[in-house]
Order: C-alpha cells, then sequence, then structure tokens
C-alpha cells in the first residue's frame, strides 16, 4: 500500500451488533477532531463485512472487502459475532482474524490506563501492552505450522508453537521505540524456566533489540506467572510490556479490567504500514440497537490510529486530531457524562455529542 501523503483515504467497517451504533459516533468525532485540527476532510471508504454481507455478498467476509483494504494503510474495524452467522459460515472464520492474517498486522498494541470517573481497580494504571500476533501457540494464526494443532490418535492433542527471530525482532523494536515516547522502560514477559526455547528466543532477542538499538531505554524481565501478580499488586510500575501472542492476550484483558472496563479499553493492530483500529471488546448483542453501547473504546482506538497514520505520514493535523479524540473523550467521562455500562446516565447519542462538542473546542 502507502499511495501519496496526501491520501486521507480510512476505511472503516461497521461490522456487527453494537458497530452499527459506535462505528458512525466514532466516524463523526474522527471527522470533526480532524476539520478542528487544520485537516482537510477525511475520505471515507465504507465496507461491508459480517451479518451485513452475507446479506448482500453472499459472504461474511467479501473478497472486494479485503481487495479494498488491501489499498489503505488505515482503517476502523468494527466488532463482529462471527457465533451469530448462519450456516456454513457460523463460527467458520473471525473476520477479523483473516484481516490480521491476511495484512501480517503483526503488532497488537492495547494500552491500559485508568480514567479520571471511572473505577479502577489499580488506580494510576498507565501501561501499554505490545503483543506480538502471529506467532506462538495459537495455531489458526500460525503462519509456519499449518493447522498448529492437531490429534495423533483420539486420545493425545498436540500443539506446535513457533518462535522466530524475524518476528521477536520487530515485536521488539515496536515495543521500544514506543518505550521512547512515554517512560522509557519496557518489561519482557516469557517464561523461560519451562518453556526455554521458544519463550527463551522470545526473551533473549527482545532483550538484544534493546540493547544494541535502545540503550536510553530500561529493560527488565517478568516470567508471566509472576507478572500477573506484579500486575494486580503495582501495575503502575509498568510502562511498555511486550509479550508473545498467548501471554499477550491473557495479560491484555487483565490489564484492560483492572485499569477500567470492557467498554474503555482500545486496541490497534498494526504492520509497518498498516494500522487498523478495533476495540477490545465484541459485538455485545444483548445490548446492541439500544442506544446504550460505549463508543468509547473505539474513539480511543480511532485516536492510535491517527496518530500512527498521521506520524506515518507526518501530517500534522491527523496527530492533532488524535489529541483532540483522546481530551474529549476523557473530558466527558470526568464531567460524569458516562454510559450505563459505567454506571451513567448518557446513551450513545448523548455521550457521542459531548465528545464531539468537547473535539471542537479550542
Ligand atoms: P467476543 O467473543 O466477540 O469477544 P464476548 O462474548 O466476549 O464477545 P462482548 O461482546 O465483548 O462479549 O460483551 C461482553 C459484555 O460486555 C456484554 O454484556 C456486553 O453488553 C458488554 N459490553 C461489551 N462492549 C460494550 C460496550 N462498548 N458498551 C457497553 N457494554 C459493552
Ligand atoms: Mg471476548
Amino acid at each position: 500500500p502507502t499511495a501519496n501523503n496526501s491520501d486521507k483515504r480510512i476505511g472503516v467497517i461497521l461490522g456487527d451488533g453494537i458497530g452499527h451504533e459506535i462505528v458512525p459516533a466514532t466516524q463523526r468525532v474522527v471527522t470533526a477532531a480532524v476539520t478542528a485540527a487544520g485537516g482537510a476532510d477525511v475520505d471515507w471508504v465504507t465496507l461491508p463485512l459480517g451479518l451485513g454481507a452475507i446479506d448482500s455478498h453472499g459472504t461474511p467476509l467479501p473478497d472486494s472487502t479485503l481487495a479494498a483494504l488491501a489499498e489503505l494503510d488505515a482503517w476502523i474495524l468494527g466488532p463482529h459475532d462471527s457465533a451469530a452467522y448462519p450456516e456454513p459460515f457460523r463460527g467458520q472464520l473471525t473476520p477479523g482474524g483473516v484481516i490480521r492474517k491476511k495484512f501480517d498486522l503483526f503488532a497488537n498494541i492495547r494500552p491500559a490506563r485508568s480514567l479520571e470517573g471511572v473505577a479502577s481497580m489499580v488506580p494510576d494504571m498507565d501501561l501499554v501492552i505490545v503483543r506480538e500476533n502471529t506467532e506462538g501457540l495459537y495455531a489458526d494464526r500460525n503462519m509456519f505450522a499449518g493447522s498448529g494443532e492437531f490429534m495423533p490418535t483420539p486420545d493425545v492433542a498436540l500443539a506446535v508453537g513457533v518462535v522466530t527471530r524475524r518476528a521477536c525482532e520487530r515485536i521488539a523494536h515496536t515495543a521500544f521505540a514506543l518505550a521512547r515516547t512515554r517512560r522509557r522502560h519496557v518489561t519482557i514477559v516469557h517464561k523461560a524456566n519451562v518453556l526455554s526455547l521458544t519463550t527463551g528466543l522470545f526473551r533473549d532477542v527482545c532483550r538484544d533489540v534493546g540493547e544494541r538499538h535502545y540503550p536510553d531505554v530500561q529493560i527488565d524481565d517478568q516470567h508471566v506467572d509472576a507478572m500477573t501478580a506484579h500486575l494486580v499488586r503495582r501495575g503502575r510500575d509498568f510502562d511498555v510490556v511486550v509479550a508473545e501472542n498467548m501471554f499477550g492476550d491473557i495479560l491484555s484483558d487483565l490489564t484492560g479490567e483492572l485499569s477500567g472496563s470492557l467498554g474503555t479499553a482500545p486496541s490497534i493492530n498494526s504492520s509497518d504500514t498498516q494500522v487498523m483500529a478495533q476495540a477490545a471488546h465484541g459485538a455485545a448483542p444483548d445490548i446492541a440497537g439500544h442506544n446504550r453501547a460505549n463508543p468509547t473504546a473505539l474513539m480511543l482506538s480511532a485516536a492510535m490510529m491517527l496518530d500512527l497514520f498521521g506520524e506515518r505520514r507526518a501530517d500534522r493535523h491527523l496527530v492533532g486530531a488524535a489529541t483532540r479524540i483522546r481530551d474529549a473523550v476523557r473530558s466527558t467521562i470526568a464531567s460524569g457524562v458516562a454510559t450505563a455500562d459505567l454506571g451513567g446516565l448518557a446513551s450513545t447519542s448523548e455521550f457521542t455529542e459531548t465528545v464531539l462538542a468537547r473535539t471542537l473546542r479550542r
């Protein structure tokens, strides 16, 4: 991908369930923030995926959507609910997983930062989990081991974990470069006392990249089991935490919950050229269509996307828009305007209007 630097096309995928509410709300906030920051209008490219795409294209993830994403450097992916797809699509493929794999979005970045006005188990938490997204034991995402899991007999199941130097190097660079923009501290998570070859390689390569290329960044490492206890007891002490796929998956759910709630936890998935904003939560079918969903997680994900997209094309308007969105969302919640999941009374639309108004403030 990577067209020219004036290309402000951003993809948008509604997905399923509350995606139909939180994605348009996020789009409005992004458009307003970019304009308020002095930028030209965002050129939205809307792409079908999920239940809507089954109706219109006969498949939850049309080839035309994948082809369009290949031409884009940034997009917002709404939540999807593949368990609700009719046969033969039910559970067959998770669109988000296919997209991550197809575009090799190897870095899953999940900040956990407590928000003023949101009760959290670890106050003052402000860390970022940098999760390797392509390897380890996660068979369906595994590039080298094919199916990954298999059963040689009906009574024995095996799984192959893959760790490569190349994947460790690139995720390490992501983590250390991020740490330089923060408190300059990286914690490497592994289990090298038991999985000494695989997670040992992860630990050693990450440490090596840090020592060689980022001498100004402090490094330590933790066994994953000990890390869970440290996060609960002293989560505020961590800055950037880099972990292989499964450890990062588990730890980021933990830190998300410790710092706030599902409705506030943002994330991006990125490669060296492309970035996808995706909330950590799912399609929440139980509240879909009721104007109750919290768009915070997706709005903050979109801000992360704009930061990276803007930085990569040296567009200060996009970066400025990201700051505006973050400030507006935080100050809205701090002022007591919040959705039901946070104990507030605001609907999705009331919350969004307040964020929009604050986004436009000077
Ligand atoms: P998935 O398998 O896609 O991760 P899930 O079963 O883990 O989905 P979610 O869709 O994330 O579930 O929802 C879990 C619970 O949290 C539900 O009760 C849902 O209503 C609530 N929830 C999730 N996201 C939000 C949100 N943005 N605003 C309000 N409530 C939410
Ligand atoms: Mg879930």
